[in-house]
């Protein structure tokens, strides 16, 4: 294991720490460190960041933060959260053909909560997808760890027998994925592919670089040669140009496919390929809970570290 490998392990693990979060977290969405991910703590900025995303050619979907949910009325606090932002962004005109859609994690949802929190998680997510059929658009159920895995493909599809265009999020580190993307790939099937974020264990996921990125192209393949609608969540510039060649390869038109990003990452080629007409999406996360999804981040990028130390220190 080399450093880098042990400082992303290290933000990992804090990234699951209450105690430092608690402390952490008490810093401002306003300030400049958190800004660059987090457009802001309310409804507005998130709609405010999709609308300068429409305006320059670019989708969004839209991730209220929030993670591990183990308190029932916070669950409810967070459905009702994205019920608020369809209506916002359904009133900006913003939720039309699909323009802008939400992510969630059913985690925040209360898929955690003791006893029937698997249901309640569902419900909630229901409700979300009844509003975002009524607005025009859709959802994409994000993944967390492997631990629920499998809870979140049921709940995919318990929720497409009624709302078939609801897609799902696939891990390319995780060994498994390779049969779930061939599950997938059926028509009107959306699958997000990313190469995964959180700390899993060699039993169940490939450790090395190379090995996680040999899978996606793998997994791409499928998804690309099969009938759903791949979704190629990556900034990495080598698998950009190979989605590319794939989607070229098996005769895909530019409309049946589509690049994602997150917000603040690689903002220049964002724009370039929703210049040449391919279709880009930008996942735009808001809220006050912060702290999970940017130490994933960091953990991604060490050069953050400092980007982030230096900013929490100053202001
Ligand atoms: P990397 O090899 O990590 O990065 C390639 C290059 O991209 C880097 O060299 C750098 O130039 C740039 N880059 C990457 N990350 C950063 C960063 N943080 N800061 C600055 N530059 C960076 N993971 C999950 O586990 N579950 C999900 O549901 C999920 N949803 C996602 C949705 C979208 C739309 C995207 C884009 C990612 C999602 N992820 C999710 C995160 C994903 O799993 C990766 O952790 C993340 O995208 C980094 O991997 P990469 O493919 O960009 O490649």
């Amino acid at each position: 294991m080399d450093a880098s490998d042990l400082l992303r392990n290290s933000l990992l693990q804090l990234s699951k720490q209450e105690a430092v979060r608690d402390v952490i977290q008490k810093a401002p969405v306003s300030r400049s460190v958190v800004k660059r991910f987090v457009p802001g703590a309310a409804h507005a900025d998130a709609v405010r960041a999709a609308a300068e995303m429409a305006a320059t050619g670019r989708m969004a979907t839209i991730d209220y933060l929030g993670e591990d949910t183990t308190d029932v009325a916070r669950a409810k606090q967070t459905k009702d959260a994205y019920l608020q932002l369809l209506t916002a962004l359904r009133d900006e005109g913003l939720t039309e053909t699909g323009t802008a859609e939400v992510s969630l994690k059913l985690s925040a949802l209360g898929q955690a909560l003791p006893g029937d929190g698997n249901s309640i998680a569902l419900e909630h997510a229901r409700e979300i997808c009844t509003l975002a059929d009524l607005a025009g658009t859709t959802v994409t159920l994000d993944m967390e760890d492997h631990t629920t895995t499998d809870l979140t493909l049921e709940a995919l599809r318990e929720l497409r027998s009624d709302f078939p265009s609801v897609g799902a999020v696939l891990q390319s580190y995780l060994r498994r994925t390779e049969a779930d993307c061939r599950d997938l790939a059926t028509a009107g099937s959306r699958v997000r592919l990313c190469k995964g974020a959180y700390k899993e264990p060699e039993s169940v996921a490939f450790q090395s670089g190379a090995d996680v990125d040999k899978s996606y192209v793998r997994c791409l393949k499928i998804l690309m040669q099969g009938e759903g609608y791949p979704m190629v969540a990556t900034h990495d510039p080598r698998l950009v140009e190979i989605a590319g060649a794939l989607a070229a390869q098996a005769g895909r038109a530019a409309t049946s496919f589509e690049y994602q990003m997150l917000y603040g990452i690689r903002p220049d080629e964002q724009r370039r390929i929703s210049d040449r007409g391919d279709r880009m999406r930008v996942y735009i996360p808001y809220g006050q809970e912060w702290y999970g999804y940017l130490m994933r981040r960091m953990a991604e990028k060490p050069a953050n570290v400092m980007f982030f130390v230096r900013g929490l220190a100053t202001r």
